[in-house]
């Protein structure tokens, strides 16, 4: 059997998944920001007047931004909290005045709902065309309500799906099992006919595996998987999902 990458190989590849519901994550599976962070900050520091030279590079600012928004943001209380404690800390270690923090943290967050986020190419129609075959559709999301529900209403995905889970409001983050079973619940599917699709192979893959769903890993940068649980397929994106399906 030849080997792909790690715990991909061509049988896995060729065969075709016998599900009958089809679930999803969000964030970089089914939509993404027209807008970097790095593009939000430079927006946000022009519109408050502050000299970004003087704090650092907008692209180290940036990927402390998503790293720390990473680890805070399922124990925030609300969007507005989680900003300023992230703004707070950016500008406490680069020794910079903290009270400019609650300022750039509302400009920040006008700039990204001004901008609002996309689903990604050929999303729309293939949401269409399963459902046109048949399956039923399902989203399960981490991150804060507010900001889920708001882009959840804004790609119309109410609509387009059978059943959504907001983690936050359920109390499971994923990849607690127990925020699969809620989905699945709300589906009423069985884990083992309902396909898993996501982005993030700690929190989709190894999540929904553990639920006992077959998984496909969303992998647009062809990454070599990085632990022992592998997914049943690897995609470069959400709108390849037929390439799968009989
Ligand atoms: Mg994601």
């Amino acid at each position: 059997m030849k080997k792909h990458k790690r715990g991909t190989t061509t049988d896995q590849l060729m065969r075709t998944c016998d599900a009958t519901h089809i679930a999803f994550d969000l964030d970089f599976t089914l939509c993404t920001y027209p807008l970097t962070t790095a593009q939000v900050i430079a927006e946000t520091f022009a519109r408050c007047s502050v000299d970004a030279d003087a704090i650092g590079p907008v692209e180290d600012l940036a990927a402390e931004y998503d790293a720390l928004w990473q680890e805070l943001d399922l124990t925030a209380g609300s969007a507005r909290e989680l900003r300023l404690a992230i703004w707070s800390r950016l500008l406490t270690l680069r020794r910079r005045d903290e009270s400019l923090a609650a300022t750039i943290a509302t400009v920040y967050a006008e700039v990204r709902r001004e901008t609002g986020v996309l689903l990604f190419e050929g999303v729309a129609d293939t949401l269409q065309t399963l459902r046109d075959r048949g399956y039923g559709l399902g989203l399960l999301t981490n991150g804060i309500p507010e900001l889920q529900w708001e882009k959840i209403q804004s790609l119309d995905l109410e609509r387009r799906l059978d059943a959504i889970v907001v983690a936050g409001d359920v109390g499971w983050f994923k990849p607690d099992v127990r925020a699969f079973v809620a989905l699945l619940d709300r589906l009423r599917a069985h884990p083992a006919k309902t396909l898993f699709v996501g982005d993030s192979y700690t929190g989709d893959v190894v999540g929904a595996h553990h639920a006992g769903m077959p998984t496909a890993w969303i992998s647009p940068g062809g990454a070599v998987c990085p632990g022992p649980v592998a997914p049943d397929y690897v995609l470069a994106s959400a709108a390849e999902i037929g390439r799968i399906l009989p």
